[in-house]
């Protein structure tokens, strides 16, 4: 266990937030993909970001891990302001992010994966020291309940979950304290979401700051302390687990209020009934109403 790890199991679960976002947006010329969006991140937690396509998700990550950097607001890593103008500066200052595809190299072996970027060389020519990195490898994964019996084995044999939750071994071992996890359970089936979900809180567990991107409801709720919703580029909702319920935050991220009037404009559609093709040929279906024209916004 590097001393890194060491220092992260002292400090979890720490009330001081580790990674503070306050008022942060993010212009792209007129485009304001991020406005006044506020986020604590603590360490030996599990912040899960909400949100459906165009919410500033992609955007919110891009500026945490150091792709693009803000244009408002302040950024602060243990209580430190920063920005970061590179992922390696992100990196560097403890912070990994898990791109649901970009996870690894599928071609190449779990063990070379691992160390991808940080092989570990031994002697005078500086040669790669294969036995100590599968040793290693091996070890990091099985503390995290990760059995691969053949290290040797190219990822892209692998499943999707699986590959993910090396992925989180290795930003791990490697000394994050702060993971992101873009939509890691969006391509997967129910046993290998299940899978993934488990590895979040073993990451929690070794006190990361987790912030687990996604637009599922159900499983955000399953391994959540916090919960934020982005709408349009700004948080509707922030709640801690104890505020709200699964049903809540399915409503909420549903739409709530826009899904209350869009039930109640479609209540008279009759939801449950079957056209036949010659209630068509004959004209019985009656022609759907024009929608109304939206006045336009001040
Ligand atoms: P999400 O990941 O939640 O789908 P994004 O962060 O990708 O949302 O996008 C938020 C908004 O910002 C969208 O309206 C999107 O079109 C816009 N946007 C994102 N990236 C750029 C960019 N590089 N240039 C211009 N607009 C962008």
């Amino acid at each position: 266990m590097t001393s890194a790890t060491v220092e992260r199991h002292d400090s979890a679960h720490s009330d001081t937030p580790i990674l503070t976002l306050d008022d942060v947006g993010k212009s792209y010329g007129n485009v304001h993909a991020l406005r006044g969006v506020s986020l604590n991140v603590r360490q030996g937690e599990v912040t899960c970001v909400l949100g459906d396509n165009g919410a500033g998700k992609s955007t919110l990550i891009k500026i945490i891990s150091g792709l693009h950097e803000h244009t408002d607001g302040t950024m602060t890593l243990d209580g430190v302001e920063c920005r970061f103008p590179s992922p390696r500066a992100a990196q560097a200052s403890g912070i990994a992010t898990v791109y649901q595809d970009l996870a690894l190299a599928p071609l190449m072996s779990v063990w070379r994966n691992f160390f991808l970027g940080n092989e570990i060389h031994k002697g005078l020519f500086r040669t790669l020291d294969i036995a100590r990195m599968k040793r290693i490898c091996d070890e990091e994964l099985a503390k995290m309940g990760i059995i691969i019996p053949d290290l040797d084995r190219p990822v892209g044999g692998l499943s999707g979950g699986q590959r993910q939750c090396i992925a989180i071994a290795r930003a791990i071992y490697f000394g994050a304290r702060v993971i992101i996890l873009d939509e890691p359970t969006a391509a997967l089936g129910v046993k290998q979401s299940g899978v993934v979900l488990r590895y979040i809180v073993k990451a929690r567990d070794a006190g990361l700051g987790v912030i687990f991107i996604t637009h599922n409801p159900h499983h955000a709720h399953l391994v959540g302390n916090h919960f934020v919703i982005l709408k349009l580029g700004r948080v509707v909702l922030d709640a801690h687990r104890d505020e709200l319920t699964l049903e809540q935050l399915t409503t909420e991220m549903a739409g709530g209020q826009e899904l209350a009037e869009l039930s109640h404009e479609l209540r008279g559609v009759d939801p449950g009934k079957v056209v036949t093709p010659a209630e068509v040929e004959h004209g019985q279906v009656e022609a759907p109403a024009r929608p109304q024209e939206e006045e336009p916004s001040a």
